[in-house]
């Protein structure tokens, strides 16, 4: 069968983008599609403003190569500490402009989910077109449900949904935990959601996030202008959406799982490094923590990358062969970014074989 398209990519996000980019600059004839009508997946059109899993302890980049060159381009400001980790602000119609033109030597279908076709392990087609290999970047093993290959699923309960937004005209400082407590104690003690802040690059804005539903934005929203000093001008949107912290993940070669990552372990075959803590969130807004040692960070092995089963099958970013624990830490934008670029070069080996 003549081959269309040497690599598929399907989704997006932080990771199909890099996903494709590397594939095309490596040659390869390159095919990515998305159910959204444009790219950007979750860091593109959730309302997120910073970029976590970039960095080291001391700020410094973990991986070189793409996602440093797209951390660069998306910059407006140095990284920010908060707390134990560095996290990089950025504007989301920022993240959404430079996809578009990183994508520029890529084929690329928007409002088209995933149909595939697949043939003694091996996919065949996707969406009509024959294909080499395919990435899965859809954060909800899209691939793998159409073709029957097996896949992990988070559980909700440890990755609760989230609704973020922009809050603007916000004079409060937020710039110490202790300040930040003056304004998330009352609203918690009045029964409202548990709510955290995070940079955003436009002045008098915060980024704020909370694990609830939307319509509990409109009541935290006025209990601030009431209550508390620095909010009494505060707006937000109209509109708020729901973003899914939990996904399904593709069983690789390999299962990153949360050992791995407290352990900081390190493997041969590695293609990316992360430090992120794992992160878990309940449903009443509460986040657990758990770091690795001081200064270390682990690594994601390539046969994280490739289907155990599906021989021409990798995935990336949030879709990582990796266990509840592990992908609660790997699934951060800074890590799918490698992830992703390493799974652009890996499939190129798949397309020929
Ligand atoms: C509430 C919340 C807060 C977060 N906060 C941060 C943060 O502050 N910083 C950070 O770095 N990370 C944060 N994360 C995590 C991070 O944003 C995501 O894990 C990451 O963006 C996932 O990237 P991805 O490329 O793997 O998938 P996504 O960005 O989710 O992209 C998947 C793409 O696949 C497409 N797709 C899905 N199914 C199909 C299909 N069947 N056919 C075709 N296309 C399909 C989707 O339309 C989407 O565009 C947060 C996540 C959530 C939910």
């Amino acid at each position: 069968m003549s081959v269309s398209f040497d690599i598929a990519v399907i989704g997006s996000g932080a990771a199909g983008i890099a996903a494709s980019v590397s594939a095309a600059r490596a040659g390869a004839r390159t095919l990515l599609l998305d159910a959204r009508p444009a790219p950007g997946g979750t860091g593109g059109f959730s309302g997120l403003t910073t970029l976590c899993g970039l960095f080291d302890a001391q700020g410094n980049h973990l991986n070189d190569g793409f996602p440093r060159e797209f951390a660069e381009s998306l910059a407006e400001s140095a990284p920010v500490q908060m707390g134990r980790v560095w996290v990089l602000p950025y504007r989301p119609e920022k993240f959404r402009a430079l996809a578009v033109q990183l994508l520029a030597p890529v084929t690329t279908r928007w409002n088209t989910p995933v149909s595939a076709t697949a043939k003694h392990n091996r996919i065949l087609t996707i969406n009509d077109f024959p294909v080499g290999a395919v990435i899965d970047c859809t954060g909800t093993a899209a691939v793998a449900q159409t073709i029957g290959a097996d896949w992990l699923s988070t559980d909700a309960t440890t990755q609760a949904p989230a609704v973020v937004f922009p809050l603007r005209n916000v004079t409060a400082e937020l710039n110490s935990p202790a300040a930040v407590a003056r304004v998330v104690l009352p609203v918690a003690r009045a029964g409202l959601p548990m709510l955290t802040f995070q940079p955003n690059l436009e002045p008098d804005t915060v980024t704020v996030k909370f694990s609830g539903r939307p319509e509990q934005v409109l009541p935290v929203v006025e209990f601030l202008r009431q209550n508390v000093p620095g909010f009494a001008q505060c707006e937000a949107p109209r509109h708020f959406t729901l973003s899914e912290r939990a996904g399904r993940m593709i069983v690789g070669r390999y299962v990153l799982t949360g050992a791995d990552v407290l352990a900081a372990r390190k493997f041969p075959d590695a293609v990316a490094r992360c430090a992120w803590p794992i992160e878990q969130w309940n449903a009443a807004g509460t986040a657990y923590f758990r770091y690795l040692p001081d200064g270390e960070h682990y690594e994601i092995p390539a046969r994280a990358l490739q289907s155990a089963t599906v021989e021409n099958l990798f995935m990336a970013g949030k879709t990582l062969s990796a266990d509840d624990d592990a992908i609660a830490s790997a699934r951060v934008m800074g890590c799918c970014l490698a992830t992703g670029a390493a799974a652009g070069k890996l499939a190129i080996s798949a397309c020929s074989r």
